[in-house]
């Protein structure tokens, strides 16, 4: 239905999607900002990435008002005066218009694009730059801050980001409960990798919006070489160990990632067999994202076996069954993994 993290193509006018018709998840795996205000103007949605360039949590943001209390700098004829229009019904079809959102902690141009859906105005908001706070006097009021709406939230407990958003310590505790109770229940395999992949998903979002920071571009615009060290900061900057990109087998379909440190791994200190199933799924969606496609991680050695570090091997998705029969088949090696399922899928012996 939808493709997670594509831009439309530019000045699109063919609007494929119907953000009323998608669903809170659908909407958190889109790279750009999606707001439902009501005839009152408060906001009813506010997707995941919208809540990251806004540095907000949204639980705090829903059920405000849009204009007076989230984005002073939004009450002007130019923007607000669009969507009264639009519900007015002054104003028809689709309102695209530029503006520069005023935060205090810097500025975004952005592009907007206002419609009328149903009961609610959809707004779509694409990041086009970020920039140092304006001046005062060319500023507008800025938008609102999260300690502003929840100014009692490190007494409750709750530890935000620079980014805003929530961050929870855990420790190898967690890791070590996770996965006694996961070998106890017998939690498949693919459970585990599925959370992890569905982790990676809204880490996406996340990237991007760091990639546009630093670079003033989507992760697919970059060098591959590059974004990968920016995956490989990313994963190093929360203590989920060194990642590091093998890029010499790509001639046999394969890259090969080198994960040392992991969490899953370390915990407990003694062998239990293969234990990064969730970094798997989640490497898989980064690197799905990455690639623009389908791409499928299987953990071939784990630092919990013994050795030293894991590594795991990202194929295309067709492939995968032929990785899980080489590993089924006893190859202990990324090297014998892979030769082993090139020579399958040519159909030798
Ligand atoms: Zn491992």
């Amino acid at each position: 239905l939808i493709q997670p993290l594509t831009s439309p193509p530019p000045d699109s006018t063919l609007r494929p999607i119907r953000f009323d018709q998608l669903s809170d998840d659908e909407l958190d795996i889109l790279p750009h900002g999606v707001i439902a205000l009501d005839r009152e103007g408060r906001v009813r949605r506010y997707n995941l990435a919208e809540a990251r360039f806004a540095r907000l949590d949204r639980a705090h943001v829903v059920g405000q008002e849009f204009f007076a209390r989230i984005a002073l700098c939004t009450a002007t004829p130019e923007f607000e005066g669009q969507v009264q229009g639009l519900f007015q019904g002054r104003l028809e079809g689709v309102a695209r218009f530029d503006y520069i959102f005023d935060f205090r902690f810097g500025a975004q141009e952005v592009a907007i694009e206002a419609e009328r859906l149903g009961e609610h105005v959809y707004l779509t908001v694409r990041r086009k730059r970020l920039l140092p706070p304006r001046t005062p006097g060319v500023a507008r009021a800025p938008g609102v801050a999260q300690r502003d709406l929840a100014p009692d939230e490190p007494q409750a407990g709750v530890l935000r980001d620079g980014a805003g958003q929530r961050v929870i310590h855990l420790g190898p505790p967690f890791f070590e409960g996770l996965l006694q109770a996961s070998a106890r229940a017998g939690v498949p395999h693919d459970l585990l990798e599925e959370c992890g992949a569905a982790w990676g998903r809204l880490s996406v979002v996340e990237l991007e919006a760091d990639a546009l920071e630093r670079f003033e571009s989507v992760l697919r615009d970059l060098p591959m070489v590059t974004a990968a060290e920016f995956v490989s900061d990313y994963v190093r900057q929360r203590g989920w160990g060194r990642l590091s990109f093998d890029f010499a087998h790509t001639n046999k379909g394969a890259v090969v990632l080198v994960l040392e440190r992991s969490p899953f791994a370390e915990v407990g200190g003694r062998p239990r067999g293969k234990t990064c199933d969730v970094m798997a799924g989640f490497l898989r969606s980064v690197m799905s994202h990455l690639a623009h496609k389908k791409l499928s991680v299987r953990e071939v050695r784990c630092a919990s076996e013994g050795g030293e570090r894991c590594e795991l091997v990202v194929v295309g998705e067709a492939r995968r069954p032929l990785i899980d029969a080489a590993l089924a088949g006893g190859a202990s090696t990324t090297a014998e993994v892979l030769d082993v399922s090139r020579r399958a899928a040519r159909g030798d012996r």
